[in-house]
């Protein structure tokens, strides 16, 4: 269910890798159901989860993390009793919650690739787009392990590394890693845009500021309701970021450059650290 950026890049590299029979994308808009047929994402659409979920061995909800908790009981309603159900949701708790309730079964694998870009939509969706990813997988203690198993099992068949963890520490490290830094670059573009002659000063900024807010272009609909979900976590890493600049702040008004260099150096060092991993 959802077409756009992420599921339509798990439908076309499942079908890539002939892991899948048929899919079928089920979407809300005309528009992203055309371009999803178009584009060979999919081998059919509906608006009609219903009759888009009947006879399906595998549901993966691929829609913003809301919709995602909406939508669980009423998929529940409609798939077959050997159904397995997965999402790819940014935070966990929440859904894992949702999902446990609607499948008391443990049917239900929560889940959430550690790969994607700025744009979003179907026209975005990439066959490669999960090659070499971390997979996230979080069950419950009411998960079954066959379930996961399988659901595994079809990730790695899209190209990702499948790794798990426990739901509550999987939003506390992405609230940090991930929904942080995309906090901090809306704010950024917010504070040069509202500060005086705003405008004016943006005209002269070069690839520093593209490059440090280059995920300020995702879509802000799917972050706002990621962010207020996993509001807890991100809440409880932007008061230690707010923190880290204070503490900048504290150096720059006492003219301590002594203090200044020491941070920038063990920044810069975590940052290497960082692109030497990866
Ligand atoms: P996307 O490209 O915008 O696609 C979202 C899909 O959900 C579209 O099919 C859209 O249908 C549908 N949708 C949007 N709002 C909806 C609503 N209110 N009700 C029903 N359907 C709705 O987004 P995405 O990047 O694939 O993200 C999907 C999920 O993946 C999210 O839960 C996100 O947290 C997670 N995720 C995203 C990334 C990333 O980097 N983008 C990475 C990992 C996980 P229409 O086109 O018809 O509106």
């Amino acid at each position: 269910m959802g077409t756009g950026l992420i599921g339509g890049s798990l439908a076309l590299a499942s079908r890539g890798a002939g892991t899948v029979g048929s899919v079928v994308g089920v979407g809300r808009s005309a528009a992203s159901r055309e371009v999803a047929r178009a584009m060979g994402l999919v081998d059919r659409t509906t608006d009609d989860l219903a009759a888009g979920v009947q006879g399906a061995d595998l549901v993966v909800l691929a829609v913003p993390v809301h919709e995602i908790v909406r939508l669980l009981p009423e998929v529940a309603r409609h798939v077959g009793a050997t159904c397995l159900v997965t999402d790819v949701g940014s935070v966990k708790g929440p859904i894992l919650a949702a999902g446990d309730a609607a499948f008391p079964d443990g049917r239900f694998v929560a889940g959430h690739p550690i790969a994607g870009k700025e744009q979003s939509g179907p026209a975005a969706a990439r066959a490669d787009l999960f090659q070499g990813a971390n997979w996230i997988l979080t069950p419950s203690a009411r998960t079954r392990a066959g379930a996961v198993e399988r659901v595994g099992a079809f990730c790695r068949s899209a190209g990702a590394n499948v790794v798990q963890m426990d739901a509550t520490w999987h939003d506390e490290v992405f609230a940090t890693v991930s929904h942080l830094p995309h906090l901090v670059a809306f704010a950024l573009m917010d504070t040069v845009l509202t500060t005086e002659r705003g405008e004016e000063r943006l005209r002269f900024s070069a690839g520093g500021l593209r490059d440090f807010t280059r995920v300020a272009g995702s879509d802000p609909v799917m972050w706002r309701d990621i962010f207020l979900m996993n509001r807890e976590s991100v809440l409880r890493v932007l008061a230690g970021y707010q923190q880290a600049l204070e503490r900048l702040a504290a150096a720059i008004r006492d003219g301590d450059g002594e203090a200044l260099t020491d941070r920038l150096l063990q920044a810069r060092a975590a940052r290497e650290e960082l692109l030497h991993r990866s």
